[in-house]
Order: C-alpha cells, then structure tokens, then sequence
C-alpha cells in the first residue's frame, strides 16, 4: 500500500493558493474548480482524494484512466479527459468521461457527439485554443475557433461549455507576461463567444496547472487542472519508505 497522507497537505496548500488569487481578483471561491489530474499516480490515490473531497480528477490517457475507472471508488468522481485524443479512442471516452477539455479539432467533436449520443448521455465539451501558437501542442487557432463553435453548437449529445488552453512553459518574469497574455486572449475570446453564440452555459476557462494556476484564476480561469503540486511524484514518494 502506497501512503498518500501527503496528500492532504498538497490539497490544503492548493487549495490557500487557490483562495489568495481568488481574493486578489475579487472573484468568489465557488467560481473556481480545482481538477486533480492523475495520470502520474496509480488508482490507489482515488480514496485519498475522496477523503478530501476533491471530486474532479483528470486524465491525459485512455491507458491510464483505464485501470482507475474499475476502481470502485471511481463512481464518486467526475472525470475530466484533458489528453490528445485520437478517433478510435472515442468510444471509450463518451461513456465514462463526463468533461472532455481537449477537442482540439471539428472531426473529434462530431465523434464525440455520435457516440455520446449512441450511449444516452450528454458530454461536457471544451475546446482546446493553442493561443500561443506552439507547433508542438494541440488546439485550434484563435481565428478558427468561432466558426467551428457555430457548426458544432446544435450538435446532440456535446454540450459546448467554453475554453481551454495550456500556456508556454515558465522560468522566468519576462515568461509570466507571456503566460499571462496567454491566459488574457482565451479570456476574451471566451467572452466573445459566449455573447455570439448567446450560450448562457458557454461559461467555463479551463486554464492553469501547478506552476501557473495563480497567474489562471487572477485572468478568470473557472477550472485548474493541476497534477504535481496535488497528488506529487510518485517515484520520490515511493523511494522515501
Ligand atoms: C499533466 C497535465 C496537467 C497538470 O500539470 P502539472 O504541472 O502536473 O500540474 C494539466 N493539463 C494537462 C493537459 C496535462 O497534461
């Protein structure tokens, strides 16, 4: 049995973080959700978290998630996909995920609302913006995402729910600028959209992870998904006993 007590630290720790900037920029701690992302941990962790009633957990791989869905504490948890996902994945995915944060293109989103439908449920859609325009990450462009929203909108089974990005990589203040311009645009964009399409619901930012998630929630972010400051490194923590 590995020991995940530590992890009621981590969650305390984030979730003061998590208050400092809601406070810093007069928004209201029900307005942000923090989203455990698993994918370094095994499904023994599923209790720890339930214990501290952190609810939302994410995954970035189908292989992974995998063996936390048959645990038996999974039903008490929304799942959150966050991963780059390919066609043939799909059909695993719709009926067990509820929040998918990473459609990145119009083709997984028909896929996504064919099998959600074939399975009588209603998935939470996200789509994914490389704001940043990085070669190496996934998303649409910033001036491709309001045309695809308009012809993905009245499809059945999806519900468009908002954005998400994943920001440069940080290690210095000339970076948190960027970072937070990044988190600026999806922000906007966001707002624009959801006046647009008059989409009441289209009203979630799923932007920020541990190193930058303060930066997230000051620029609006209403979902965090943070992995390492959360649930930590299982190597060094399975190394100490
Ligand atoms: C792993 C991952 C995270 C969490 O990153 P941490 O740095 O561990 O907090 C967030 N979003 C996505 C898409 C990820 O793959």
């Amino acid at each position: 049995m590995l020991d995940y007590a530590y992890i009621k630290d981590n969650v305390i720790s984030v979730q003061s973080g998590v208050k400092a900037a809601v406070e810093r920029s007069n928004r209201l701690l029900d307005d942000v959700r923090i989203v455990a992302v698993t994918k370094s941990v095994g499904p023994e962790v599923l209790p720890a978290l339930l214990e501290v009633n952190v609810v939302d957990v994410a995954e970035n791989r189908w292989q992974i998630a995998r063996d936390k869905l048959a645990h038996p504490s999974s039903t008490a948890f929304r799942w959150h996909f966050i991963g780059s996902l390919q066609l043939n994945k799909v059909k695993y995915i719709a009926p067990r995920f509820d929040w998918v944060h990473s459609a990145d293109r119009e083709e997984l989103c028909v896929a996504l609302s064919h099998e959600a439908t074939r399975v009588g449920r209603t998935l939470q859609v996200l789509l994914q913006v490389n704001v940043a325009e990085e070669p190496q990450k996934h998303g649409f462009q910033v001036d491709h995402v309001a045309s695809a929203a308009n012809r993905l909108m009245g499809l059945p089974g999806i519900a468009l729910r908002g954005l998400m990005t994943m920001a440069p990589a940080m290690t210095s203040d000339e970076d948190a600028k960027r970072v937070r311009g990044v988190f600026r645009v999806l922000r906007q964009l966001q707002t624009d959209l959801k006046q647009r399409l008059s989409l009441e619901t289209f009203d979630q930012l799923s932007m920020g992870m541990s190193s930058d998630y303060p930066l997230a929630i000051e620029e609006g972010a209403t979902m965090v998904r943070i992995g390492r400051d959360l649930v930590g490194e299982r190597m060094s923590k399975e190394g100490e006993s």
